[in-house]
């Protein structure tokens, strides 16, 4: 696996992947090829399988599907028979109902009904916990987002990108083959729009307003008819509601106010066709592609069928596409040593950081009190139950699954359909106490952290090779899955996540020398983040920062917790010192990716995450077993003096 054309010290990313990185080819329908789109790959073949063995059923017009099996057969019938055709006829049907509008109180109307039907607008309409007690579930209102990021619409200079030149192609393919001349007002509504988002705002601030209020926060906006149409009738009045970022959002709605009808019925129809557009004829499917796949992302041709089957079905059901993936993959072995190694990182992650004694005693009792009380869902996030480890088969809870109609002539008007379901279920717990259960589609590659519940989940999905293998070394699925756990825990302690107390309540817990020793601390990591270079663009140390600082502080805890299991079972030095080697290896494995470079830019100018390779070579000078392991000589590149290496706590 290794090789010696790269010494570990010179590219420790390099040396370990660089024989995979030469055999890997990036299939001509990605933008990506890593361990990760392997993993997904192999979990697509199970899924593959679940969905083979569907047999499909054509529903009668708005049936509603009685049973789980009844959602996929309905479904898979809809895919195969879908028809461009008839497709267009949805669309034509609200396009027209649209165009129909005659006045504010119809337009607004409409407004809702989008917004409630998952289509992103001006505004988007959720249901998240409030900020401070009693942390009620609460509708919110946020600015939405547009069809390319805002820049684009915002600088005249972008205007000559391959990027910008397929936006304008695809509204106007869009606009003549569809037959919609104000369609093509798009383009100067969205640029009007930018300019309201890409004006400064204050970003994190938000409000909260009584329903009755929002009138007087907005008195020109036609509310009751925006919520009517959101289907949200008259009970929003008594709920209380939040408004994010209340400058931005106040602007955009005035917007909405004051735009021509078909300006606004422009933006509406061309963020319903963003979702949509692939299902429409080859003209329209393949601008789309042109723009979000191949201008966006260098994505050479579309997926296959099989594989876009796949992805719709995992997009419009996870939940019961979740449940079958658990019966394939629910292990008890497993199960039980991922629990066992969730419980010795959060142990380690406890001494790591009672160790560092920079914590004032009140807030290390708290640190405490939240790795304990911290909830780790591993495998499926139990329908119902989701407590430790505990598997969702056959205990499927009723609410979970939509009670949504499906239309047998198109796939547009039954996903729509869907989303509204799954809108109406959100909004059943609005006024509520917090719902704790998370949705989580267990067969997807990734890992989460909840702040607001701290609570993370590691989903079947993830739980493969290369990053965990029975057969493997301890060193192995510590440094692989072991190090995927540790970064999860680590943002309940980055930026964000420590403004959560053990509650997962919004609150100031920590003493004001704790926190200004955490923003020293980050700083540093900033800073070190900005000094490197990738591809000749500086790396954006300030965006990256929760993700490095948890890439960091996960390694740290983990190897602590690798190093202690290991002291327990008596392992001799040399075993040791295998076992860590296997450690930092597995980890350098889990991050192996093969980029296009539209991929890349796209990914270092929006990403919350660092590029792969400095996931790793940003990361692991900071060790010194690494060091030792891999005997690194001051003189290589990767080496850090031990003054310049960055703490955690
Ligand atoms: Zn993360």
């Amino acid at each position: 696996m290794t090789s010696d054309a790269f010494k570990p010290g010179d590219g420790f990313y390099r040396h370990i992947n660089h024989k995979w990185m030469e055999r890997a080819k990036i299939p001509d329908s990605r933008s990506e090829y890593g361990a990760f789109d392997e993993i997904k790959m192999e979990n697509d073949k199970k899924i593959w399988s679940i969905l083979e063995s569907t047999k499909e059923k054509a529903p009668s017009v708005a049936e509603i599907p009685k049973s789980h099996k009844d959602h996929l057969r309905f479904y898979k019938y809809i895919w195969t028979h879908r028809d461009a055709d008839r497709e267009e006829l949805f669309i034509k049907s609200i396009t027209g109902q649209l165009l129909a509008c005659c006045n504010d109180h119809e337009m607004a109307r409409m407004v809702g009904w989008f917004c409630g039907s998952m289509v992103s607008t001006f505004i988007d309409v959720d249901v998240e916990e409030e900020k401070r007690s009693p942390y009620y579930m609460r509708n919110t209102l946020s600015p939405g987002k547009l069809t390319l990021p805002v820049r684009y619409y915002n600088r005249k200079s972008l205007h000559r990108t391959p990027i910008w030149l397929s936006y304008v192609s695809y509204v106007r393919t869009c606009s003549i083959e569809l037959g919609l001349p104000y369609l093509y007002k798009a383009i100067e509504a969205e640029t009007q729009l930018a300019a309201i988002i890409g004006s400064p705002t204050n970003e994190d601030a938000f409000k909260e307003r009584h329903g009755e209020g929002l009138k007087a926060w907005l008195p020109e906006f036609i509310w009751e008819e925006f919520l009517n149409g959101m289907g949200l009738e008259s009970h929003w009045k008594q709920h209380m509601w939040i408004l994010n970022d209340p400058t931005c959002l106040k602007r955009l709605m005035k917007w909405v106010c004051h735009a021509k009808a078909d300006m606004i019925a422009a933006v509406l129809t061309l963020h319903m066709l963003n979702g949509t557009a692939k299902y429409l004829r080859p003209a329209i499917s393949q601008a789309s592609f042109n723009l979000f796949r191949r201008s966006i992302l260098g994505e050479r041709s579309p997926a296959p069928e099989k594989t876009r089957f796949i992805d719709d079905t995992s997009d419009s059901l996870p939940e019961i596409l979740c449940e079958e993936f658990t019966k394939i993959e629910y292990s008890k072995k497993k199960l039980s040593q991922i629990m066992d190694m969730t419980h010795r990182i959060k142990e380690a992650a406890v001494e790591t950081m009672r160790e560092s004694q920079i914590l004032a005693k009140r807030t290390m009792s708290q640190v405490v009190e939240k790795i304990h009380r911290m909830k780790v869902t591993v495998g499926s996030p139990s329908v119902g139950s989701p407590s430790v480890g505990s598997p969702s088969v056959g205990s499927p809870n009723d609410n979970e699954v939509t009670d949504a109609p499906y239309y047998p002539d198109s796939l547009i008007q039954t996903k729509f359909s869907i989303y509204n379901a799954k809108i109406r279920r959100k909004l059943k717990d609005v006024g509520k106490p917090v719902n704790r259960g998370v949705h989580y589609p267990c067969f997807i590659v990734n890992a989460s952290y909840y702040e607001e519940k701290n609570h993370f989940i590691i989903p079947w999905g993830i739980l493969q090779a290369p990053f965990y293998m029975e057969g493997k070394s301890l060193g192995w699925n510590y440094g692989g899955t072991g190090s995927t756990i540790g970064h999860e825990l680590t943002h309940a302690f980055d930026a964000e996540g420590s403004e959560y107390n053990a509650h997962g309540k919004f609150r100031r817990w920590w003493t004001r020398k704790d926190r200004a020793h955490f923003k020293n601390q980050t700083r540093k990591m900033v800073q070190f983040f900005n000094k490197f270079t990738h591809c000749g663009k500086h790396l954006d140390g300030e965006k990256t920062l929760s993700e490095n600082w948890a890439d960091f502080g996960g390694l740290l805890i983990t190897l602590r917790a690798l190093k202690k299991v290991l002291g327990e079972r008596g392992a001799t030095e040399a075993e040791v010192k295998k076992e860590i080697r296997d450690f930092f290896t597995s980890y350098a494995v889990s991050w192996r990716d093969r980029l296009r470079k539209r991929a890349m830019e796209y990914k270092m100018t929006r990403s919350v995450h660092s590029l792969a390779e400095d996931r790793v070579d940003r990361i692991v000078p900071h060790f010194q077993e690494w060091v030792d392991i891999f005997d690194i000589k001051e003189s290589d590149p990767l080496f850090i003096p031990v003054k310049d290496r960055l703490k955690f706590f």
